[in-house]
């Protein structure tokens, strides 16, 4: 029967080197982090880093998306016949490029925060992003 006396005294509070924030991990964790140069990180800024990287995935698969979608229109610009035609593919390609920069600037941004906060205005930019495509 472990006492639980005991496993709290087995816990010992420690900084995140992200965040800051103060965090309760296993007696021993930090030392044994730190000889191993691994870096001592609280689950919030685990979280964080695992919505980023969701984010990210589906802005690059849109992205995948986008270029595809200008290839063809690029192609159909190419075939087109008449002047009015080439202008309607000429201004989707400009639009889709337009958008394929400003979701590389998206993808800079959740690169480079650390707030929660701001992961979730750039997932709803993200969304407003991908409602110009269709
Ligand atoms: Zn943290």
């Amino acid at each position: 029967m472990p006492d639980s006396n005991t496993d709290k005294l087995l816990l010992e509070l420690v900084a995140c080197s992200r965040c800051k924030n103060p965090f309760m991990m296993q007696k021993g964790e930090k030392l044994r982090k730190q000889e191993n140069n691994e870096e001592i990180v609280c689950e919030n800024c685990i979280k964080l880093e695992e919505r980023k990287k969701q984010l990210t995935s589906s802005v690059i698969e849109s992205q995948n998306i986008i270029k595809t979608s200008i290839k063809e229109y690029e192609d159909k610009l190419e075939t087109a016949e008449t002047q009015d035609t080439k202008k309607i593919f000429y201004e989707k390609i400009k639009r889709q490029s337009e958008i394929l920069s400003r979701s590389v600037e998206l993808l800079k941004k959740i690169e480079e925060t650390n707030d929660e906060k701001y992961i979730e205005e750039y997932k709803q930019l993200f969304e407003k992003l991908k409602s110009d495509t269709s």
